[in-house]
């Protein structure tokens, strides 16, 4: 299936983009991108300017939410021990000044894949140690010993998306659940982590459905935002409903920050590490 995206949804990437070395850095340290996994449209301009959301855990999900991309296995491998360094080794090769570090999914693993996420941050911190880091987790299934971990390592973000509002959740992530991801994020928060989260429009939501989500991620602490236009991997996934206009995003990100979100980027093209620097600083993005 080829979706014809709107003209507005078009971002003309800078001259000789083409993120070469970043994937052949990653192909010889034998990481995975969300970038790739999730057939990211912004990946090319990413990789040029040396970003990437790093997947650690492998690249197959015991999950299958509709909107994803990433291929599905229910007995993934073991984590691989030896991830975690070289994943500092990339990121500091590639100058990073703000490392994002997201996974797949292990409802295989005792504690979801919280000790490896631990390892990762404490390998980058001991790398790069001007560098900030942001984790973009699973639910855990809810296990707050596991999201301890995690907190414990003291990355500078905590990021877990809602992914879309609350009656759509058992059609588009059927082995998630809404209100466990608000208990994530209000267990994060009240931890003291900056806490950030993330909604696709564009699947059928309604406003006063995205008004209430955004409510209810205010009251769980959260303070930074990103709202992105859902694109659908294949004919096999969720449809996208409608393609919001750019506009109707700007409103959003009025809307979230006169709800107190202290930092929102709300545009079409925008996806959870999108800007994840420039979010982070208070700027917004884009
Ligand atoms: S849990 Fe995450 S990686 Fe797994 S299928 Fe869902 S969105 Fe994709």
């Amino acid at each position: 299936m080829r979706q014809r995206l709107p003209n507005w949804f078009r971002v003309p990437l800078p001259p000789g983009a083409e993120g070469g070395r970043v994937k052949r850095l990653l192909g010889r340290l034998g990481l995975h991108t969300v970038c790739e996994g999730a057939k990211c449209p912004n990946r090319s301009a990413c990789w040029h300017d040396s970003a990437a959301a790093f997947l650690i855990l492998g690249d197959a999900c015991t999950r299958d939410c509709r909107f994803c991309a990433i291929p599905h296995d229910a007995h993934p491998a073991p984590p691989d021990p030896g991830e975690p360094a070289r994943l500092a080794e990339a990121a500091a090769a590639m100058g990073l000044r703000h490392v994002v570090v997201t996974s797949v999914t292990r409802d295989d693993l005792p504690d979801g894949g919280a000790a490896h996420f631990a390892s990762a941050i404490r390998e980058i911190r001991a790398r790069l140690p001007g560098a900030t880091v942001e984790v973009l987790i699973p639910d855990f299934q809810g296990d707050s010993e596991a999201l301890d971990l995690v907190l414990a390592a003291k990355p500078d973000i905590l990021n877990h998306n809602l992914e879309t509002v609350e009656r759509l959740q058992p059609s588009v992530r059927p082995q998630a659940d809404y209100r466990r991801s608000l208990s994530v994020l209000r267990h994060a928060a009240g931890a003291g982590a900056r806490a950030k989260s993330g909604l696709m429009l564009g699947m059928g939501e309604t406003e006063p459905e995205v008004s209430a989500a955004l409510r209810d991620l205010r009251a769980a602490g959260v303070s930074l935002l990103t709202l992105g236009q859902y694109l659908a991997p294949s004919a096999a996934h969720h449809p996208v409903a409608r393609f919001v206009p750019p506009a109707e995003f700007g409103r959003w990100r009025d809307g979230a920050l006169a709800l107190g979100f202290a930092s929102v980027a709300s545009a079409p093209q925008v996806r959870s590490s999108y800007h994840a620097e420039e979010l982070m600083a208070g700027g917004g993005a884009p």
